[in-house]
């Protein structure tokens, strides 16, 4: 008997601990032995000395079936996307990605063109963005498409930021509008679901381009950090959305040992997404909160670069850092103050 088959009432399933339960339990008897590995498991990247700057480096899996769904997702765009996630994490750090690696297991369901069309989608990220392909791996898969992508990055070492440095009075700022890549996908699935039930219906996506490509080809926001630059801000912490805002921003506030309170009615969500949500009969401001695959940078700052963000139209402060002991609160639109929950959608329905 393996240990997979052994059903005595101790196995424990990994439900119980949750994905960041998991990764802590795996890694906490991992200790970091070389002076050059200057930050290990916890951030958006890790760390690592190589000499005049620090080197940044991460990695994402993205599984068939889990993370996209081939019946509408063009193989181009899942390509851009895939090179796109990992970057966000470079740029999360205040660093500019320079190279990246591709793994892909494949089955014989994807003919040459097929896998072509996603290295279409990879190179042009590559192009737009300035990072060079410079290796990754080759194999074969019994059943759907695996695609694995690791990025490295540069950063001055005086200028990187971590989820750790957020101090109380700082702003709280995000680029960029919130909610839309979720509903995009809330759009695809339901035009999925009607084209299953019947093949001669056409999917409708009219007037759903901005959120449709919200969800199907994202960006990073390499502006942003061109924008610290030009404007010598260093955040004093920041973090990329993946997970929704208010998952990141508890990894902000728990990093930093500091409370937040955000209001609801500042969260910046477009028009579209808007109008969508009501479609669908639920919060925009949930679906900003919790939706995640934004890819917008959620940082801090010190109060002194108020004045250098304050007509950004694409930068909202919608909210600031508190003490710790205030904890980590949603100031909603009719003043009532809840705490912040890292909710999956399924638990908020
Ligand atoms: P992000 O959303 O920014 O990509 P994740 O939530 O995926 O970050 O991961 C959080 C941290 O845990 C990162 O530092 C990542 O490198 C680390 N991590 C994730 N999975 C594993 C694993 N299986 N083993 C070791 N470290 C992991
Ligand atoms: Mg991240």
């Amino acid at each position: 008997m393996t240990l997979l088959e052994d059903k005595t009432p101790n196995r424990t399933p990994l439900s119980k601990l949750g994905e960041f339960g998991l990764i802590n339990h795996l890694s906490k008897d991992f200790e970091l032995k070389n002076e050059t590995s200057i930050f290990g498991i916890g951030d958006d990247c890790a760390v690592i000395d190589v000499g005049h700057h620090f080197q940044l480096l991460t990695t994402d899996m993205l599984i068939e079936g889990v993370h996209f769904d081939l019946t509408y997702t063009p193989l181009k765009h899942l390509g851009y996307k895939s090179v796109v996630v990992n970057l966000s994490d470079i740029y999360a750090m205040n660093g500019l990605p320079r190279q990246i690696t591709v793994s892909i297991a494949l089955s014989n369901r994807f003919p040459l063109e097929a896998v072509e069309e996603l290295y279409e989608g990879i190179r042009l990220a590559c192009t737009a963005y300035n990072v060079d392909l410079v290796g990754g791996d080759t194999t074969s898969s019994t059943s759907g498409l695996c695609l694995s992508i690791t990025a490295v990055g540069e950063v001055a070492k005086d200028k990187i930021v971590y989820r750790s440095g957020a101090k109380e009075h700082d702003l709280i700022v995000v680029s960029g509008d919130l909610g839309s890549a979720y509903l995009g996908l809330q759009i695809l699935n339901r035009e999925k679901q009607v084209f299953v039930s019947d093949s001669k219906m056409q999917p409708d996506l009219q007037n759903k381009d901005y959120i449709l490509q919200r969800q199907l080809k994202p960006e990073a926001r390499k502006d942003v950090i061109d924008l610290f630059k030009s404007k010598a801000i260093i955040p004093t912490s920041m973090i990329d959305i993946s997970d929704g805002l208010s998952s990141e921003l508890l990894h902000l506030c728990a990093n930093s040992k500091v409370g937040c309170a955000i209001y609801e009615q500042k969260i910046p969500i477009d028009y579209m997404a808007i109008s969508t949500a009501e479609e669908f009969n639920i919060s925009a401001a949930t679906c900003a909160l919790n939706g995640g695959e934004d890819y917008e940078l959620l940082f801090t700052i010190s109060q002194s670069h108020y004045d250098a963000i304050k007509d950004n139209r694409d930068l909202t402060i919608i909210g600031h850092i508190t003490d710790v002991t205030l904890g980590s609160v949603l100031v909603t639109e009719d003043e009532n103050h809840q705490p912040l929950t890292a909710q999956g959608w399924n638990s908020i329905t």
